[in-house]
């Protein structure tokens, strides 16, 4: 613990934690190369005044603070800076379902999957559904404006958070947004805050909004012979009058992966597979129908319906072992960019071309039905040459994202890895103006420094 923190210890006990080999874990995220620097203090805050305590010491003495969840940020943007402090809030895990408002206020720590069960017990839903949900926290989900697989029907975290209660810089605590079903009382500072990767404060508490449940998903799996039809029967199925609950993407070098690890059925060569989902209720059975139809008349080669949730659970599954055996693949640039969903077969004949001009193996599929595709490139663990080659063919993968009309990251944010192409999308006006805004929140530049700006 650094000098000036030292008056800290008796009030903070046993939230500081003193073993530097579990230290060292809270220290790196999922980010692929993530090493702990060599000085850096953990916090498990117990409660909100561990928070407002950390922040106003940190704040008096100019620490860095890394706010953090359960470190499944894919770019960095949760790893510890040197001479950080690093903030973890997964104990706080209240949730309180008020049903006659239709929202739950819960604790940053609460973990994603944990809220849409105890929501469901009230026969509600939370629909945002990274594909982390089973560990990553609300506080992170809220601070990267996590979105996931059903977000063509349902929209990303964003589209949920009413309110934000936030400690800032300095201790002092906020209240953003209203717990009221509309208001139009000032700017949205709410917005501000989601999607702001920890670089302006502390979320305590959210209120998230819910709604009525819906029923349990059916599922149609489709495999192309053709890019450029599975790309057109996406657009057919979004333009559908009941939009899918799920519209999932993969090329063929993930179906290849994915057989790599035992036989999920894909039939060997084929060039694409789209996955579709209905949750409506009373009509998922038709709708699974419907689409179906669709996908043969846009010339799907296979097709395979679920007429009840355990069948649509094991069409799915070859979908949910994707990150598996990517995974197993060697070292990789876990990543993400999101065109228009017009461009989504563009985007993706030329993530192939750089993949063979360049030699570096890349996969792209992902949440298709949004244009938001999750590349994997790869590299042999170890190869530092092929690391790089794989990060230069990274960068032409976004420049080709941006020319499109997308974006260099649709759901997982900039964190470290992505903070040298924000100019590109931005331009350095409109980030001169973000850092602005920043100051305002964080004029001593405490929180997360050296990320995302
Ligand atoms: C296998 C896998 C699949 C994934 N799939 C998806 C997906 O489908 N969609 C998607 O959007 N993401 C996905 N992700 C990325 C990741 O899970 C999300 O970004 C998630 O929202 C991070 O939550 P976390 O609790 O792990 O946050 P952390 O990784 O701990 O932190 C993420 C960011 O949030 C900030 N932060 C955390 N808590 C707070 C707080 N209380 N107050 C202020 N700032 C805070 C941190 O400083 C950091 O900037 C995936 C990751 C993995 C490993």
């Amino acid at each position: 613990m650094p000098a000036s923190l030292r008056r800290l210890d008796p009030l903070l006990g046993d939230a500081v934690l003193r073993d530097p080999d579990i230290a060292a874990t809270y220290a790196v995220d999922s980010s692929y190369g993530a090493s702990a620097p060599e000085t850096f203090t953990v916090v498990r805050a117990r409660d909100t005044q561990d928070v407002v305590a950390v922040l106003e010491e940190a704040q008096a003495h100019g620490i860095p603070v890394v706010p953090q969840g359960a470190r499944t940020s894919l770019t960095g943007a949760s790893c510890a800076t040197e001479g950080a402090i690093v903030l973890n809030v997964e104990a706080l895990r209240g949730i309180d379902i008020d049903p006659v408002e239709g929202h739950a206020r819960v604790g940053p720590g609460v973990v994603n999957a944990d809220l849409k069960a105890a929501v469901r017990e009230a026969g509600l839903f939370y629909p945002p559904d990274p594909a982390s949900a089973d560990t990553c926290t609300i506080g992170g989900n809220v601070a990267t404006n996590a979105g996931g697989l059903c977000c063509i029907k349902y929209g990303v975290t964003a589209d949920y958070v009413k309110s934000l209660e936030i400690v800032l810089p300095g201790g002092e605590q906020i209240r953003t947004g209203k717990r009221t079903a509309k208001s139009t009382a000032g700017y949205d500072l709410t917005g501000l805050f989601v999607g702001s990767e920890g670089t302006l404060g502390v979320v305590t508490s959210a209120l998230v909004r819910l709604i009525p449940a819906p029923d349990l998903a059916l599922t149609a799996l489709a495999t192309f012979d053709s890019l450029d039809e599975a790309a057109r029967a996406v657009l057919a199925l979004r333009a559908d009058r009941h939009r899918p609950a799920l519209l999932e993407f993969l090329d063929r070098a993930s179906i290849a992966a994915i057989q790599a690890m035992n036989d999920f059925g894909f039939p060997s060569g084929c060039e694409a597979a789209l996955l579709v989902q209905s949750d409506r209720p009373g009509h998922a059975a038709e709708d699974v129908e419907r689409y179906a139809a669709t996908l043969a008349d846009l010339g799907a080669a296979e097709i395979a319906v679920a007429d009840n949730a355990a069948e649509a659970e094991l069409l799915m599954k070859g979908r949910r072992m994707l990150n598996y055996a990517l995974e197993a693949k060697g070292g990789r640039l876990a990543e993400d960019a999101c065109v228009p969903v017009a461009r989504l077969g563009d985007f993706v004949r030329i993530g192939q071309e750089i993949s063979e001009r360049t030699g570096v193996e890349i996969t792209l599929s992902g949440h298709g039905g949004d244009g938001n595709l999750h590349p994997s490139l790869f590299f042999e663990h170890g190869d530092v040459d092929g690391w790089h080659r794989a990060e230069a063919a990274l960068e032409e993968l976004l420049r080709a994202a941006l020319d499109l009309g997308g974006t260099i990251t649709g759901e997982h944010g900039v964190g470290v890895q992505k903070r040298r192409f924000l100019e590109w999308e931005l331009g350095a006006a409109e980030v001169a103006r973000q850092r602005a805004v920043k100051a305002l929140f964080d004029p001593s530049g405490i929180m997360n420094p050296g990320k995302v700006y």
